[in-house]
């Protein structure tokens, strides 16, 4: 597996892979990789494109008062576990490669960026639709493979690209989870034993309130009573809803393609996840 830091090292060895292959596989990540990051990793090596992981730990989508400062950095675990996967070319540009002095552009994607993770972090996907615009455009992606786990992200990037007409086509990956439930996620490591313990109890809830909305009742009882329960077991909701899957509009009831998607606290971490309904 190659490594490259600087765009001209990229280009390089960009040139010397797609020598072997039809085009670019694309997982853009922050690192401190899991078995999540490295399924997508696989799935892009499937593909039999050239496939690229990026490392970048974007300050762009953090805000002031948010963890950039402690968001783990796990560098040569991570690139051995990507040599393991099949990765290509690792891609580890540092911040003045990203957004160099006089960088003046960033890209707001309306539509699905205006709900939920957008009030709890304003200006979140304004970083992550720029990173990713940079990042498609440095490695001229033709596929860019994604998690559901942050389905939001999943609909603003395909929102992004179709609005900006981008030529990458976007794969999104279902979420890889412990046998107990949890999705994984780097920030897991900072629950403590016991906090790990009541992790599990979102996706338990989720799945039995997806069982509920998919039967036909109305959301709004519903997701009350569970944000109430979740709030009693010490897991309190930032959001609880159930959305358009496309547009992330809140809807009343399920309908084909929605969603059920939460983030709850638990300690000094947020827990994000989603379950298909029905
Ligand atoms: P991150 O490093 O957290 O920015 O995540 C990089 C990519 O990995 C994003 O597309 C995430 O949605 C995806 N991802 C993170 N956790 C998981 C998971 N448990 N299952 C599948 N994909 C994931």
């Amino acid at each position: 597996m190659k490594v490259a830091r600087t765009l001209p090292e990229l280009h390089e060895a960009r040139r010397a892979l797609l020598a072997g292959h039809g085009g670019v596989a694309l997982v853009p990540t922050m690192g401190a990789l899991h078995d999540g990051h490295l399924t997508l990793v696989r799935e892009a090596v499937r593909t039999g494109h050239a496939t690229v992981a990026s490392i970048f730990v974007n300050p762009t989508q953090f805000g002031a008062h948010e963890d950039f400062g402690r968001y783990p950095r796990t560098e040569e675990e991570d690139l051995a576990g990507l040599e393991a996967a099949g990765c290509a070319l690792a891609w580890l540009p540092d911040v003045s490669v990203m957004y160099p002095a006089n960088d003046a552009t960033l890209v707001e994607v309306g539509g699905p960026s205006r709900f939920w993770e957008n009030i709890q972090r304003p200006g979140h996907f304004r970083g992550v639709a720029t990173v990713c615009a940079k990042l498609f455009s440095q490695t001229r992606a033709d596929f860019a493979f994604f998690g559901e786990k942050d389905w939001q992200q999943l609909q603003v990037i395909r929102r992004m690209v179709q609005d900006l007409h981008l030529h990458v086509r976007i794969v999104g990956v279902p979420t890889v989870r412990d046998t107990d439930g949890l999705a994984l996620s780097s920030r897991n490591r900072f629950l403590s034993g016991e906090e790990r313990e009541r992790a599990p109890l979102l996706h338990g809830a989720l799945t039995r309130l997806a069982a509920r909305l998919a039967a036909g009742s109305a959301a709004a009882g519903l997701l009350d009573q569970a944000s109430a329960e979740l709030t009693g077991k010490g897991l309190p909701p930032d959001y609880l809803a159930l959305v358009d899957g496309t547009s992330l509009e809140p809807i009343a009831s399920a309908r084909s393609g929605c969603r059920l998607i939460a983030a709850v606290r638990i300690g000094s971490v947020r827990l994000l996840d989603n379950v298909a309904v029905g």
